[in-house]
């Protein structure tokens, strides 16, 4: 079994240099826990930035640096302050987390940030391939490694990769004002599961990829080329155990031992009874809402007076990227909004905000858990916010009441908190009251269900679940049945071609022989190909024969003088070598003129769209419309003519990008079979979409059918392009020279 890779940004490590000895300490964040299992099996590594520049660690320190780590099973990767500064600060800081969070107004686009968030993403892709052999899980974490996935993919195309965002994705308007967003997404689908903390921020995900790589999407997959990239959800949990006992502990504890911080807790609660605590506890980011918050408590204490000195919000503001404009700004605007409303509303007795900015030892988080009956935690957007799953679940007595934004990635899971839009200011003071005046029985409902889940669904079981379904991608791809025609399974194609008295082969046009271009009338065949098929023909006993969606006079004209068979509109017409168009059934289209007034009304609701008439068939092909309103319509206008043309003899066919209604009695497998009037033992057949697995599986079951790209098929084989059929073709050629 291949090890494990874990790379984050930062390393799981404490390291301090002074006085030029080395100390390094674990550090136990979420993240570290629940990848604990992982990351002590085997021989698992973990790579990171120590959180120090090269600069910081003098040179004869730095071998004993890597060594620490390594004890510690990680690997330290080596940014310069340049680095930090332009990558860590810049881009990641600057750009990613403001657009990723819907503050446009802050997000910047600085080409050299981004040059930088190249490099060190190579940095780390680096470190990373060093380490790497096939068989290996690596697991990705986050904004600051988008580019990651895809930098590892190339130089090691066979090892299993996750990634997982832990902010949110924004919304694909939001996105696409990325100037990179092509890159981004691009660096992302290297891996072959992305993980996400809800299904909004997935949704958001796919379509970008969707409208701005106008790759398909088929519900939570991906299809590129011969990969299949999943995406999916899932909601990251606390450490539920160490947060239950700790406060269990904190409980039973006798007073003379607790903090100093509980003791100051306690004296408040003996001095001011009845007073109630509303807890906030953030990192002092823009994208917590903070200032709002505080805004909102002076609303609240106008609005309703009678909870002047009988409540006080205890803020803690952990300092966080200080080197960041718009953290200073936030900064002074806390710090002067706190002396504001404590200078407005203060009494000899009392001071309604308690503000700390300072972060605060585990011990102390916890004491004020559990000392507060209210935490309100109101993020104008957050990936997850851990905070607010951590004070349910210290609640051992099972009160106290979460007030929570609808903006957090942890509402979705979190029904029973009191969920608000952080930017109603009428509603947060109201709910306040109502968190205020909660009945214990209620609390104490609501935060049982809230407990049951944290605890299920804890870290984890988070990261259980997320490596077990980067293992299962592994399976997808071995599910798929078709069978790639590497150069092995081609000797044997080989033989028995060389072999064969008689051969005859079923070629599809657009997709097989041709690549796709924007407009169909541009995909005429190149010179190259038309020889390809002339040789092809010209060896004895081999037929071959083009078969097309296309409409006869297209398809006619662009082999007029190739002596080659032609099957045009899905089968219906067939002509021979040199002879004219022949129908391969009668038929009847008198059905056009009912259908034609639908389609219509289609082409006129979906701008983009347009009706082919052929012969035999009507076409409604949406390839030029916007790629999310297309599927729209196509689901929508195939319901409405399946419930039309049902007991009329017709069909409705999905082919690529376009629907076709026709016959149902023609398709491209039984045009083919109707050719095959004599013996032949060798029988091929290509094709790219839904319309030619017809062929693959209408065809006599000796026939070797061949799939170009990777989706479900009925197909024996595949190819991943065109040029590889191309390629597959000449040497046939070559077999009988
Ligand atoms: N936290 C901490 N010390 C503090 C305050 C908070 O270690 O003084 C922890 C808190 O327990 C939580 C994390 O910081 O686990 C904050 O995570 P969250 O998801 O709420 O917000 P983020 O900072 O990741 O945006």
């Amino acid at each position: 079994m291949g090890k494990t890779i874990i790379i984050s940004n930062r390393l799981p490590l404490q390291i301090n240099i002074s006085d030029k000895k080395l100390e390094v300490t674990p550090s136990v964040g979420g993240l570290a826990t629940g990848l604990k299992s992982f990351h002590e099996e085997g021989d698992s590594i973990w790579i990171g930035w120590t959180g120090l520049a090269a600069e910081e660690i003098p040179e004869e320190m730095a071998d004993a640096v890597v060594e620490k780590a390594a004890n510690e099973g990680c690997v330290p990767v080596s940014l310069t302050t340049e680095e930090i500064e332009k990558f860590y600060y810049g881009f990641s800081n600057r750009t990613i987390w403001p657009l990723f969070h819907y503050f446009m107004e802050y997000t910047e686009f600085q080409p050299d940030h981004w040059e930088a968030y190249k490099t060190v993403n190579e940095k780390y892709a680096e470190v990373v391939v060093a380490r790497l052999n096939d068989g290996d899980t690596v697991w990705v974490h986050d904004y600051q490694l988008l580019l990651l996935p895809d930098l590892i993919r190339q130089k090691k195309p066979n090892v299993t990769i996750g990634f997982f965002n832990h902010i949110p994705f924004p919304s694909s308007e939001v996105f696409r004002t990325l100037p990179w967003r092509e890159e981004i997404l691009k660096g992302m689908l290297g891996a072959d599961l992305i993980g996400f903390h809800t299904y909004d921020y997935e949704r958001h995900f796919l379509r970008s990829v969707n409208r701005i790589l106008r790759h398909d999407i088929d519900f939570n997959s991906v299809n590129i080329g011969d990969r299949i990239i999943r995406t999916d959800s899932f909601p990251m949990g606390i450490d539920y155990k160490k947060f239950r006992k700790a406060a269990k502990e904190h409980q039973n504890q006798p007073r003379s031992e607790n903090t100093d911080v509980q003791k100051k807790l306690d004296y408040h609660k003996y001095v001011t009874r009845n007073t109630k605590l509303i807890l906030s506890i953030d990192r002092l980011d823009y994208t917590k809402g903070i200032a709002n918050r505080i805004r909102a408590f002076g609303y609240f204490l106008e609005k309703y007076p009678e909870y002047k000195e009988k409540v006080r919000l205890i803020m803690l503001a952990v300092p966080s990227r200080t080197n960041v404009p718009q953290y200073q700004l936030l900064k002074k605007e806390v710090d002067e909004l706190v002396g504001r409303i404590n200078g407005q509303f203060a009494t000899v007795n009392w001071t309604p905000i308690w503000y700390f900015y300072r972060s605060m030892p585990f011990e102390n988080l916890i004491d004020l858990y559990c000392s507060s009956e209210v935490a309100m935690i109101t993020p104008t957007r957050d990936g997850m916010n851990l905070v607010a799953k951590e004070y349910i679940a210290t609640r051992t007595d099972n009160t106290g009441v979460l007030i929570l934004s609808e903006m957090a990635g942890a509402a979705h899971e979190l029904n029973e908190a009191l969920i608000i839009n952080p930017n109603n200011f009428e509603q947060i003071v109201d709910t306040l009251k109502q968190a205020l005046e909660m009945p214990k029985q209620e609390q104490v409902r609501r935060n049982k269900i809230l407990q049951k889940r944290l605890k299920r669904y804890n870290v984890e079981k988070w990261a259980k679940d997320f490596m077990k379904s980067l293992k299962d991608t592994k399976k997808t791809r071995k599910a798929f049945k078709a069978i790639e025609l590497t150069p092995n399974i081609k000797k044997d194609l080989f033989d028995r071609y060389s072999a064969a008295q008689r051969r005859v082969l079923f070629l599809d046009y657009d997709g097989t022989l041709r690549s796709f271009e924007e407009k169909p009338e541009d995909a005429p065949p190149d010179q190259e190909l038309i020889n390809l098929i002339k040789r092809l023909g010209e060896q004895e006993n081999t037929r071959v024969v083009i078969i097309s969606g296309r409409d006869k006079e297209t398809i006619g004209s662009w082999w007029k003088d190739v002596p080659v068979e032609l099957i045009a509109e899905h089968g219906v017409w067939v002509r021979n070598v040199h002879k004219d168009w022949k129908l391969t059934e009668n038929m009847n289209n008198s059905w056009m003129k009912t259908v034609r007034p639908v389609l219509e009304t289609f082409v006129d609701r979906t701008p983009g769209t347009f009706i082919e008439e052929k012969n035999y068939s009507l076409a409604w092909h949406y390839r030029k419309a916007g790629p999310e309103l297309g599927e729209v319509r196509a689901n929508e206008l195939s319901a409405v003519l399946r419930d039309m043309i049902s007991n009329h003899g017709l069909n409705v066919q999905q082919g690529h990008k376009v629907l076709e209604i026709k016959n149902s009695g023609i398709n491209k497998g039984k045009a083919a079979n109707k050719l095959l009037t004599e013996k032949y033992d060798f029988i091929f057949a290509a094709g790219d979409d839904w319309t030619d697995e017809f062929l693959f599986t209408e065809l006599p079951e000796q026939t070797t059918t061949v799939k170009v790209g990777m989706n479900k098929t009925a197909a024996k084989y595949y190819l991943k392009t065109t040029d590889k059929v191309r390629r597959l073709l000449s040497e046939f050629i070559e077999l009988t020279h």
